[in-house]
């Protein structure tokens, strides 16, 4: 189903997953030529997302293959468009999850453009032009201007590259619960991966207390003593859960499997709110007595606006915030995405796109 839009000029060598046995193999596929409001990006990084799994193994169902993944993008501009005036080339840059919107909704036109009815994502999605959208497992995008971001000059470009998802998917959520400015409040971070490592580092350096709420005890000593991490909750173990009843202002719910949140919003205070980013393929249990004894709330959050990513990347240059990241060769994407689906990843994996060493 390869794209035939006509200014699909250029040629471009990258990585796709062609059946539903995910395996990811070398694929040359058609880019657009850089449009008036395009940058293009010599790709230097790729994050390897849960989502770019189910969608090379097509979980979910919506995969249109082939399929190049890669939404945790991060590379230097080296052409702009006519109308873009915020990049030039040299710029390090990053692409997250959108690739467009429609432009012209109340959420595109207040920063929230990731709730926008239209948008399509940096892969299997489809353009303005009609085209299948590619993502950054490939040597080079070309992305609308709207949907980049600066990366600051002292963050390393492999560690930068997951706070495009992993990042922005946990600072969202601590921006619209007012987190960001306001020190001194009590956070939950329900499970320990990509997720919520970032979550524990933003949550400490804005100036909270991290609890940890995980299915793995053996997790505790690094949560604590590397990610600094103030409190760990083993949710198994019912004295401890109970000992912390009451006790926080917001949890951030990471995890994807499937599972209760009646136990974890009794650890909410009243008027709490439980914000789940994960995304089990089966429902969630949701007991209404936490919630109502309590007057807690649940709601969703997915990835961020492109206001807020920018934000978001200012602030980390700042603080120095990063993710921890194992960087893998492109020969060695299917064993890492393994690896991944058994979740052995401390926390990210990240492709060294440019290094180019493929034998697949
Ligand atoms: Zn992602
Ligand atoms: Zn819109």
């Amino acid at each position: 189903m390869a794209c035939s839009t006509p200014n699909h000029t250029q040629v471009v060598s990258g990585w796709a997953a062609h059946d539903s046995s995910g395996v990811i193999k070398p694929y040359v596929f058609p880019r657009r030529e850089n449009g008036v409001d395009d940058v293009t990006i010599k790709v230097l990084y790729c994050g390897i997302c849960h989502t770019d799994l189910h969608f090379a193994r097509n979980d979910w169902g919506i995969t249109m293959y082939p399929v190049v993944p890669g939404h945790e993008i991060t590379g230097v501009v080296t052409k702009v468009g006519a109308n873009v005036t915020g990049f030039k080339v040299g710029d390090k840059v990053g692409v997250g999850c959108l690739a467009a919107s429609c432009l012209s909704c109340e959420f595109c036109a207040s920063g929230q453009e990731n709730y926008c009815d239209q948008a399509q994502l940096t892969y299997n999605g489809v353009f303005w032009d009609g085209s299948f959208t590619y993502g950054g497992y490939s040597e080079m995008m070309v992305a609308d201007h709207r949907y980049v971001v600066h990366i600051p000059d002292n963050l390393p470009m492999d560690s930068a590259a997951p706070l495009l998802c992993a990042g922005i998917t946990v600072f969202s959520p601590l921006k619209d619960q007012g987190m960001v400015y306001t020190p001194g409040k009590k956070i939950g971070i329900v499970g320990l991966g990509g997720l919520g490592h970032v979550a524990v580092k933003f949550g400490k350096a804005f100036g909270h207390h991290v609890t940890i709420i995980s299915t793995s005890p053996s997790k505790e000593k690094e949560a604590k003593e590397r990610l600094g991490a103030d409190h760990f909750i083993v949710s198994s173990n019912p004295d401890q859960m109970k000992s912390y009843r009451r006790k926080l202002d917001l949890i951030i719910d990471t995890v994807s499997a499937p599972h209760s949140l009646g136990p974890i919003l009794e650890l909410l205070n009243v008027n709490g709110t439980l914000v789940s980013v994960g995304a089990p393929d089966k429902p969630l249990e949701l007991p209404s007595f936490p919630l109502i004894f309590g007057k807690r709330s649940v709601k969703g959050s997915i990835y961020g606006g492109m206001n807020e990513m920018q934000e978001m990347m200012d602030l980390c240059g700042k603080m120095n915030i990063t993710c921890d990241v194992e960087v893998v060769r492109t020969d060695d994407i299917n064993v890492a995405m393994e690896r991944l689906a058994r979740n052995d990843v401390r926390y990210r994996f990240v492709i060294d796109v440019a290094g180019n060493k493929s034998k697949l």
